[in-house]
Parts: structure tokens; sequence; C-alpha cells
């Protein structure tokens, strides 16, 4: 980072800054102009972090130079992570498809949904045990029962499984039965809980807060990595924009900012940015154009009566024709399924 001081800054208020900055550790490049001097720091600048130098004497502002995330950060990881997932994998060569309903609503209905996702090409199915509903009158998910069903379909199928955990109880239950854990959008920020995955060491699929940068959701990544997890795979849902004709505005730049930016897998959910069944098709293809390592897509044996999130969710039939146009773009993206 570096310091910019003020014009009129004395002489004691610069050497004072460059002792902070040394008794840490850290060396100091200095460039005293005509009017102003500059203080460039050299060397992990986490270690003044507690030191309020922004509003030391003589500081004008300071600016970073780096990313305050660094593991998640391409700069110092320049090859791309390939996440293992079950026995498959995100952010190789595979395009990965996860799939299943927004709410896991019985076995049956989840037995039904692995079979036909899977026959269709998913490697991953999906089920919410612990849903996290605008209303708390809304069907609020079956807990450990379909976290229970979910270990049962993938016995039953081989297909790796996701579900999102909203709580610490939910992560001590969910770690016993599935192979990654989701944190949803409205906990993208919630420290605790990011730590808290970060600590089993299961692969985590991270979705964008609602109205969260980019660089606020690499740095929720940066949270869960900081336990000594590298597993995070990031998932773009849209965001909330003034536009009210889709739920969400699917923010397709995302794919390509992230893959600038990070060596993190990152897949795309055209049905949460969306709300609408027949944008799920455009959208999930031009996500795999973009560049996306995956896709996560809803789907219900009869949307008309899910539980939830039933206008976003496809048919079987609509999953399966959506995989088969979808092979084609994925392949001109060197990527298969
Ligand atoms: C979900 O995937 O089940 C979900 C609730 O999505 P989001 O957190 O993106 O709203
Ligand atoms: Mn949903």
């Amino acid at each position: 980072m570096i310091i910019v001081m003020k014009p009129n800054a004395k002489q004691e208020a610069i050497d004072h800054i460059v002792q902070i900055i040394r008794s840490n550790g850290l060396e100091v490049h200095l460039s005293a102009g005509q009017e102003v001097t500059i203080i460039g720091v050299i060397g992990n600048k986490t270690k003044l972090a507690d030191k309020n130098l922004e509003i030391a004497d003589g500081v004008e502002r300071i600016v970073p130079v780096t990313e305050s995330y660094k593991l998640a950060n391409r700069k110092f990881h320049p090859d791309s992570s390939v996440i293992k997932v079950g026995n498959t994998t995100i952010g190789g060569d595979e395009l990965a498809i996860m799939s299943g309903p927004c709410a896991i609503e019985s076995q049956e209905q989840l037995m039904e949904t692995a079979f036909a996702v899977k026959k269709a090409g998913a490697q991953i199915l999906r089920g919410g045990a612990y849903k996290p509903r605008t209303s708390p009158y809304a069907f609020q998910g079956l807990e450990e029962e379909g976290l229970r069903y979910m270990k049962e379909a993938r016995e039953a199928t081989g297909l790796a499984v996701v579900c999102e955990v909203t709580s610490l109880h939910a992560i001590e239950a969910a770690v016993k039965y599935v192979d990654m854990l989701q944190i949803g959008a409205r906990n993208m920020q919630n420290f605790y809980l990011l730590k808290e995955a970060g600590k089993t060491g299961l692969p985590v699929l991270l979705k964008r807060g609602l109205s969260a940068t980019i660089d606020e959701w690499l740095n929720a990544s940066e949270y869960i990595m900081a336990e000594g997890n590298p597993n995070v795979v990031l998932c773009e849902r849209g965001i909330r924009t003034f536009e009210t004709a889709t739920r969400n505005t699917l923010d397709i730049s995302a794919v390509p900012i992230i893959k600038e930016r990070s060596h993190l897998p990152i897949i795309v959910d055209p049905s949460h940015a969306s709300g609408i069944r027949r944008l799920v098709k455009p959208l999930a293809m031009s996500a795999v154009a973009a560049g996306a390592d995956g896709l996560m897509i809803e789907t219900h044996p009869n949307p008309t009566c899910a539980l939830s999130d039933g206008p976003q969710s496809l048919t079987f039939p609509q999953f399966e024709t959506l995989c088969e146009e979808l092979r084609p773009i994925a392949s001109l993206m060197s990527k298969h399924f």
C-alpha cells in the first residue's frame, strides 16, 4: 500500500509513520516530492491493519495496491483451481452441472429427481433442507430428514450432493450427509458461518450476496480459505438492480472478471438469477459461453406443485433438452459433460 502525506506534513509526522511501519517488520520506500511525500509499504500490510494510519497526523490518504484477499487471488496462485466434490470435480475440463429441487420435499420427489438429472448429464444433486425463505410462514425445509434423503440419493445414483447450510447447527448436521456445503446469497457476509464452513474442510459453494460487489464476494471466499480450506467454488446467482422484469439481474460479466481476479472456479445459477423458467435456457447458454465452470439449475418432477420456486424450475424433459443444447457450447469452450 501507499501512504500519501498531506502537503504540509511535518517531518516528525513522516518519521513517526516510517517508524511504525519498520517496527512492524515491514520495509519503506520513501518518495519525498517537492510538495508531497509518499510512503510505499513493502511487505504484508495486514500487520498494519489495527494501526489506524489513515487518521495519523499528517496522513492524507492510504491507497491499497493489492487486493485484501490473498488466498483467493490469482496474482499469487496463477493456475486455475480444480475442486474435488464427491467423485467429480469443478474447474477442470468437465462442465459441472448441479441440478435438483429448490427444496427437498419428500424421499420420492428427491429420488425421482436424482435419477432424472443424472440421466440428463448432471454430476451433482442440489436440494435445500434448510430454506432461507423471505416469509417465515413459507415452507422452511425438512432439515435433517432432508439431509438423510440426500445421502440416500447419493448412494442410489453415485451423484455428489450439495445442500445449503444456514446455521452452525445445520453445518454440524450436514457434514454427516453431504459432499459440499452451500452458503446462500443471504449469508454471504455471515462471517461467523463462513469460518465455520471453512473449518469443516468440505468444499463450499459460495453464492454471491444479493447486493455484494465482486470484491466483497472474494473477501467472503477468503474467510473460508483463511481457515485452511482451499475448496471454494463461487456461484453468480444474480444481483439486485432497479430492473423488475426478472427476479434478479444476472451479472454475466462477473464470470470473466472472477476468472481474471481469482483462481477459484465459478458457476452460474440462471434459475435464481431470473426466477423465470423460459429464461433459464438463454442465461445458461450465455454463462457457458462466458466461460463458467458449471451451472446450478432447479428441476422438479411437477413444478406447478413445488413448495418453493416452482415458476423457475424446469421439468425433467426440459432439463434434458437444455443439457443437449448446452453440449455444443460447452465443447466450443473446451468443456464437456
Ligand atoms: C438456493 O440455491 O436454494 C437459494 C436459496 O439460492 P440463493 O441463496 O442464491 O437465493
Ligand atoms: Mn430456489
